[in-house]
């Protein structure tokens, strides 16, 4: 087998190509979905997308990269492994893969988790209609978490304001503030959008055209940024133990994560693309993540502020802003050949469990 590597990308036209390759080992023609913007270097922007399987095949597994743009170029190195490499006597009877490349191009390309509009796709597809949710302290702190200028008396008074506030609200209230998000300030961390995002739309169209025979769906998003270096979890993102968590813990076992324990992952109503239900009422929808570690984000939250401060007042082609994206990018994707390799193994890892713990059993 090919050093699993080869699988992973350095830049959006290499992973694009990459998939294009992988897809048509498999004999499918891959379909591109423009986005209006374009790369840093000029080059188009688009989410691939490439469904293997029966064409009315019942059960149907989404794997999604780039929901956060930058952690995309691991979800892509998975896709196209998984395509390179699977059998297809591991897939269940009447079961599809439809590979959801680069949901979020924009960000991928330009080393950044949100989008061109500074919107959390994540948070979009989950929060995007009114009634928009509140967040009060958010509003208390927003100068201070997301101070105009980087350097000099307004980032020192800003520093001073968030130290005052943890002092008071108690150790990891900034960071949980910020996390639970808001619609609120366009430039600010975690902003959730007043509307659907061009991703939301992507993933509307995408679920309309390739999901509409479907009984079954499994969506499987590919995240980077959590956790210990290299090593991956499943997330569940159920509100308590329902009856989806069981199924979910059923599957992966009791290593599975639920979020709501830290503050960097706070809990959320459901999973996002959960909203897949809504397009497909009588369709059996459950949807999970996986997260990869690379270093502590939690104690990098300040890179993450950095970073938003450069796209919304900085200048990210400048000599000072590659060197942040640069630093930026390596939080979310350490291009090291071992690291590589563990996000392949797992990734391929939990496919195969979801194929085998989350659709029914192959007949024989
Ligand atoms: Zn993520």
């Amino acid at each position: 087998m090919a050093n699993p590597a080869t699988f992973f990308s350095a830049t959006m036209p290499e992973a694009d190509e990459k998939f294009v390759v992988a897809c048509r080992a498999r004999g499918v023609e891959p379909e591109f979905i423009v986005h209006p913007q374009k790369d840093p270097q000029g080059h188009p922007l688009h989410t691939g997308i490439g469904y293997w399987g029966p064409k009315d095949a019942s059960n149907v597994v989404v794997l999604i990269s780039a929901t956060h743009g930058i952690e995309g170029y691991a979800g892509a190195g998975v896709q196209t492994g998984v395509l390179h490499t699977l059998s297809e006597s591991e897939l269940p009877e009447s079961t599809a893969l439809l590979m959801v490349h680069m949901i979020n191009p924009w960000g991928c390309a330009w080393d950044h988790r949100e989008n061109e509009e500074n919107i959390d796709i994540w948070r979009n597809i989950l929060y995007c209609d009114p009634p928009f949710r509140a967040n009060p302290e958010y509003a208390v702190i927003n100068d201070a978490l997301n101070p105009p200028l980087w350097e000099g008396p307004v980032r020192d008074a800003a520093e001073k304001r968030l130290r005052e506030y943890e002092a008071s609200h108690g150790a990891g209230s900034v960071v949980g503030v910020a996390r639970r998000g808001q619609h609120e300030f366009p430039k600010g961390v975690t902003y959730h959008g007043h509307g659907p995002s061009w991703s939301k739309h992507t993933m509307d169209r995408i679920v309309a055209t390739y999901l509409g025979a479907a009984q079954r769906i499994v969506t499987y998003d590919l995240h980077t940024g959590y956790g210990e270096y290299g090593t991956g979890v499943a997330v569940s993102f159920e509100p308590g133990r329902t009856e989806v968590d069981t199924r979910l813990e059923r599957c992966f076992g009791p290593e599975l994560f639920r979020v709501g324990g830290d503050p960097i992952l706070p809990s959320h109503p459901g999973c996002a693309y959960d909203y897949i239900r809504r397009l497909r009422p009588g369709a059996d929808v459950i949807s999970f993540a996986v997260e990869y570690g690379t270093t502590d984000v939690t104690a990098n939250f300040d890179l993450m502020r950095q970073a938003n401060w450069l796209f919304n007042y900085g200048d990210p082609n400048s000599p000072s802003g590659q060197a942040i994206r640069r630093e930026y990018r390596a939080m979310f994707y350490p291009e090291h050949d071992d690291w590589k390799e563990r996000v392949w193994v797992f990734g391929r890892d939990v496919l195969l469990k979801a194929l085998n713990g989350l659709l029914p059993r192959k007949q024989s």
